[in-house]
């Protein structure tokens, strides 16, 4: 573990846990936005490693056919619902959330949250 005797982004003494690595909230969100602004490319990155993890899950579990999964089960895998390339609305009004190829609906069943993976159609465009 790494000690930090002063702060991130103003350089004043710390005092108190010398765990701390900032000497305030506000000097701990100016150093993150400073960070982003510096590092763009940090933010692209994690979406992309994001999108690249969710689809190679739902690529994995996608077997062909109408499969209906836990969430959770995604989940733990890192799959993250948040991070999609598009959506596709069928006839009745279900939103179908797509990673590339790979498309999930987010469904509750009996409490639980469930999803149902198909992949894209040609007719879907
Ligand atoms: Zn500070």
């Amino acid at each position: 573990m790494r000690f930090y005797k002063t702060c991130l982004y103003c350089d004043k003494e710390l005092i108190g846990r010398t765990d701390k690595k900032f000497c305030d909230p506000q000097c701990k969100s100016a150093y993150q936005y400073q960070q982003g602004k510096e590092h763009p490319e940090r933010f692209y990155n994690k979406v992309d490693n994001q999108l690249k993890l969710n689809r190679k899950i739902l690529k994995e579990y996608n077997k062909g056919g109408k499969v209906i999964l836990r969430a959770e089960l995604l989940k733990e895998q890192g799959f993250n619902p948040n991070f999609i390339t598009h959506y596709w609305k069928n006839g009745k009004g279900d939103t179908y959330l797509f990673v590339y190829e790979y498309g999930f609906l987010k469904k509750r069943e009996n409490n639980k949250e469930k999803y149902v993976l198909i992949k894209w159609q040609e007719y879907m465009e």
